[in-house]
């Protein structure tokens, strides 16, 4: 209604008068207004509704305002809003005790965060206290977060402006056969070679230096880059050959996301520790945290771990943690993503490589999957350069969200990533809708 258009004009005023954005130049953007959200669909501030084919960033797994968390949060709020971490609380105990369930092997023991970036700050931090070494070698092509130190173990164009020589974060390149480096022409060879690779990484910068290998286990904003049969358990057994730690990033691939509570099980691999964020409560309120392997709690078993934070385990974010594992396991929703995965966007996406010019690999597994878009499948030149976008790709943007798509889009990819729970209809209205984009995109690269 009116009274609703109203609101969100003033808050659009107020948004371009007092808040700064993330990763913008502040007076060059243009920001859509989401007044209102509900399962897989958002609203915008004139009432339109758009299909949320990207969680916001990949991390509303269970949907907008699922019921259940939204009451376990009013509930934890009416009872207790936050306490300190050093007391025991019990949504914070049990959202320990669901996470460690939840997570592979025996990583048991959860330190709380805020977010995904300092989940990996304070991996990172417990590796180079375990192991007392400081390198940290981590790939091209990954997104770990935006403050100091998890920007640059990020491998993506937004390290740049942030590199710090003191970091001891050290590139190399993960496997992506699409775009080999190592001119493999199988799964096989670009998996070999990629870990023989990491191996002189390793062994050139010095194994005596090296905390930990960070990796995601499925790239995720990157390009969802599926790891080659072998590759993981490779990199596994590099860092029990060289004792350096091996931390699973599985901030945006974990909970769900990949059709399995965490990516690193298609692969049958226990790394050290685990990060996460994002869908172990989908953002609902702010958390994330490392998954801890026994070992390396042995380090602080009578050693202070110097490192903490005021809200470490926030009992409003937790509630909503216990809550969301709790939901997903009751309502199948982990199940659903594999399916819907297996029976609806992998299918789509494969067609839309056969029939559109302009798509140059799909690639996925449960709902996180990457249209790679190309002016030239015999080139695979990329319809934006690597680290920046084109007038081609915001075209195909706009032309999504004018017909009720609301993407995400990175560089020259459009990542499928709609909420777990999303039902098979409103997938396959969403693939509809892309479909139809990509005869622009043809379109735009016949001329
Ligand atoms: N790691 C990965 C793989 C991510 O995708 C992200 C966020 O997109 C992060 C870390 C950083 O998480 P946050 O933005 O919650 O700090």
């Amino acid at each position: 209604d009116e009274e609703a258009r109203a609101t969100a004009r003033r808050a659009y005023e107020l948004d371009r008068k007092h808040v700064f954005h993330s990763w913008s130049a502040q007076t060059l953007i243009d920001p859509m207004t989401i007044s209102a959200a509900s399962g897989s669909w958002v609203w915008d501030g004139e009432g339109n509704k758009l299909l949320d084919f990207s969680s916001q960033l990949v991390n509303t797994n269970i949907g907008h305002q699922h019921p259940r968390v939204v009451q376990a949060i009013q509930e934890q709020a009416g009872r207790l809003c936050t306490i300190a971490p050093q007391y025991v609380n019990d949504a914070r105990s049990e959202a320990a005790r669901l996470i460690a369930e939840v997570t592979p092997g025996d990583l048991d023991q959860i330190f709380f965060t805020n977010a995904g970036a300092e989940a990996n700050e304070y991996a990172v931090r417990m590796a180079r206290l375990h192991t007392g070494r400081h390198k940290v070698l981590t790939a091209f092509r990954s997104y770990h977060g935006g403050s100091t130190l998890a920007v640059n173990l990020t491998g993506d164009p937004r390290r740049w402006p942030n590199d710090r020589s003191d970091s001891g974060a050290v590139h190399f390149f993960a496997p992506f056969l699409y775009r080999t480096t190592f001119h493999s022409t199988t799964e096989k060879e670009e998996s070999d070679r990629a870990l023989e690779h990491l191996e002189q990484m390793i062994c050139f910068e010095g194994p005596a230096s090296i905390a930990a290998i960070v990796l995601e286990s499925i790239p995720g904003t990157a390009g969802i880059m599926m790891p080659p049969p072998g590759y993981l358990v490779g990199v596994r057994e590099l860092a029990t050959k060289y004792g350096i730690v091996f931390i699973a990033d599985e901030v945006m691939s974990g909970f769900g996301r990949s059709g399995k509570w965490f990516a690193i099980e298609h692969s049958v691999v226990v790394p050290d520790l685990i990060t996460f964020a994002k869908g172990v409560n989908s953002g609902y309120v702010p958390l994330g945290g490392v998954a801890i392997s026994p070992h390396i709690a042995a380090t602080f078993a009578t050693k202070a771990f110097p490192g903490g934070l005021t809200y470490s385990g926030h009992p409003l974010a937790s509630a909503a943690v216990v809550s969301t594992i709790t939901t997903m396991r009751d309502e199948g929703i982990v199940e659903n993503a594999a399916t819907i995965g297996e029976t609806v966007i992998g299918p789509a996406l494969r067609d839309f490589s056969q029939r559109h010019a302009s798509v140059g690999e799909v690639r996925g597994t449960g709902v996180f999957w990457a249209i790679e878009l190309v002016t030239d499948r015999a080139t695979r030149e990329p319809l934006a350069p690597y680290g920046s976008s084109s007038p081609v790709m915001n075209e195909l943007i706009a032309a999504c969200k004018q017909r009720g798509l609301l993407p995400f889009a990175n560089f020259n990819r459009i990542h499928v990533v709609p909420p777990c729970n999303i039902t098979r209809a409103d997938a396959q209205l969403g693939l509809d809708i892309i479909d139809e984009v990509l005869d622009i995109a043809d379109a735009r690269i016949a001329v």
